[in-house]
């Protein structure tokens, strides 16, 4: 096998039986044709196109260790610097391919899988570890191009710090069983974007793993039986571009997964009733470095987009000569260079980890991801202070194709544009920052890789800050 195309792609999820749920209704029929799905489905497939693309196929593929056939690099272990700047530029290709919006791009969940595979080693000759297994699926994956969701956290159900569940039926996902062809899980965990549109699930247990029957990792197909997405309201509006430009093409869909006695097979397990392990295989692996290294990549190219946006509607309406709209401008002028800087160092200072991986230095990566879900939801903000009444002044295609169509371009016309592309452009603006999906952006941008409160706990325990204590303690000739 090698990289696959966007029809390779939508063949495989349409042939899954995977349980969806959506609206009340287990979806039947092809995944790829439902009108909660046909968007989001068919923009994967296009960046799984440009793997196939000759303008883009060198910088997306690299020859397999395996067969030699192109596989796509997203599943490239790193061993130099040269190979890392290789990964960001293919994870560009596809950020600037999506604008940034899509949190789920391939190359997020391949690059989880590679920093898994490549710190396997932490798990060796520990107890019910299987490192071999994550190396199974692995190469599988990269050989045969397969696409991932995932799912980490406990549902939402109690959150205090003595909370420990004591309810008959287990609800954060639990091992209830075992017999001689794997594990039993039942229970819930709370989300997965893309749920159902991907050819496997991977589930790990989260840090704060208490028990052994919380303590597991494995990955299955998403139409093992007993295994249900249930989705939340589809945010596509509708198919009109000029209407809907972002949701109707970027709408990823998040679900809670549900596994009633699903039976996970010994050989996809990578490690059970290891309490250690849970807690501890996730930082020690390289999976922060390189899934930090793709999501900084593509928060990069979406505030790109989104200083595209605000300048527009500042040139649409002419407000340019307004200090305090300037001033807004640098604001996301200096969020867009200081997280550039950021990734850049994280790349400069890239060093090979115990496993002979070049990993991307991980405090400047931390420090943007810090800081992102602080300045994303003020991007928005500025956003909606630059377009003020234009935010709601949004006629649809339809008025525009309609008899009232003079009046429009008389009344909504611009400083320097029709009134057409006027409302285009405000339309974008709204659908970034005001429709469902501009609103699950913000969310999703606070949220998706953890509460930004414990996020930013961490990098304060892992920064060494000793030395800038130590200069203190002897400018005040201080015992030591
Ligand atoms: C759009 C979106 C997509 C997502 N996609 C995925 C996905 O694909 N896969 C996946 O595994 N997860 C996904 N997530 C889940 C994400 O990992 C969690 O939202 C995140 O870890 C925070 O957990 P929580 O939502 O349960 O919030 P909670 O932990 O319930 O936090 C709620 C509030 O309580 C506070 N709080 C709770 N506990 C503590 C504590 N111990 N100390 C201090 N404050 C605390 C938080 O700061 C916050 O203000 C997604 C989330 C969103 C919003």
């Amino acid at each position: 096998m090698s990289a696959i195309s966007g029809k390779d792609y939508i063949n495989r999820i349409d042939q899954l039986q995977t349980e969806i749920w959506l609206d009340g209704q287990r979806i039947e029929g092809k995944i790829s044709e439902h009108p909660a799905f046909k968007g989001i489905i068919q923009t994967k497939a296009s960046l799984y196109d440009l793997q196939k693309n000759p303008q883009f196929q060198d910088e997306m593929t690299y020859d397999s260790p395996e067969s030699a056939n192109p596989i796509g690099l997203s599943y490239l272990q790193p061993r130099t610097k040269e190979d890392i700047l290789k990964r960001r530029k293919m994870m560009e290709i596809w950020a600037r391919h999506t604008h940034g919006l899509l949190g789920r791009s391939p190359d997020y969940m391949n690059s989880a899988l590679m920093a898994f595979a490549s710190s396997r080693g932490f798990l060796k000759d520990k107890k019910h570890c299987f490192p071999e297994n994550i190396e199974a699926l692995y190469k599988r994956a990269r050989e045969n191009d397969l696409s991932f969701t995932h799912t980490f956290v406990n549902p939402q159900v109690n959150r205090s710090q003595y909370y420990f569940e004591n309810s008959k039926e287990p609800i954060a996902a639990k091992m209830v069983g075992q017999n001689e062809k794997g594990i039993i899980i039942k229970g819930a965990r709370l989300l997965a974007t893309q749920g159902g549109l991907t050819d496997e699930v991977l589930v790990f247990s989260n840090g704060g793993v208490t028990d052994e029957e919380h303590a597991f990792a494995f990955s299955i197909p998403s139409d093992t039986p007993g295994v249900k997405f249930i989705c939340r309201e589809s945010f596509v509006n509708g198919e009109s571009l000029f209407n809907y430009p972002l949701s109707s093409r970027y709408e990823e869909m998040d679900t809670m997964v549900v596994f009633d006695h699903v039976l996970v097979p010994w050989d996809r397990i990578f490690y059970y009733n290891n309490v250690d392990a849970a807690i501890e295989f996730v930082p020690q692996s390289s999976f922060q470095s390189f899934a930090y290294h793709q999501v900084i990549t593509r928060q990069v190219v979406k505030t790109g987009f989104i200083l595209g946006i605000a300048e527009l509607l500042v040139d649409t309406i002419n407000v340019s000569g307004y200090q305090h709209i300037q001033e807004k401008l640098s604001e996301i002028i200096i969020g867009l260079e200081t997280m550039k800087a950021l990734l850049e160092k994280s790349e400069e200072e890239a060093k090979i980890d115990e496993w002979g991986i070049m990993r991307p230095s991980i405090i400047p990566l931390q420090v943007a991801s810090n800081i992102y879900p602080r300045i994303y939801p003020r991007f928005v903000e500025i956003i909606q202070l630059i377009g003020a009444s234009g935010m709601v002044s949004l006629p649809s295609e339809k008025d525009f194709a309609s008899t009232i169509k003079e009046d429009l371009g008389l009344y909504l016309q611009a400083a320097n544009r029709d009134a057409e592309d006027r409302v285009k452009i405000f339309r974008l603006a709204w659908d970034l920052t005001m429709s469902p999906f501009g609103t699950r952006q913000t969310q999703y941008e606070r949220y998706f890789f953890g509460d930004p409160i414990r996020l930013s706990s961490y990098l304060y325990h892992s920064y060494p800050k000793e030395k800038y204590m130590k200069q203190v303690v002897e400018f005040l000739n201080l015992n030591p």
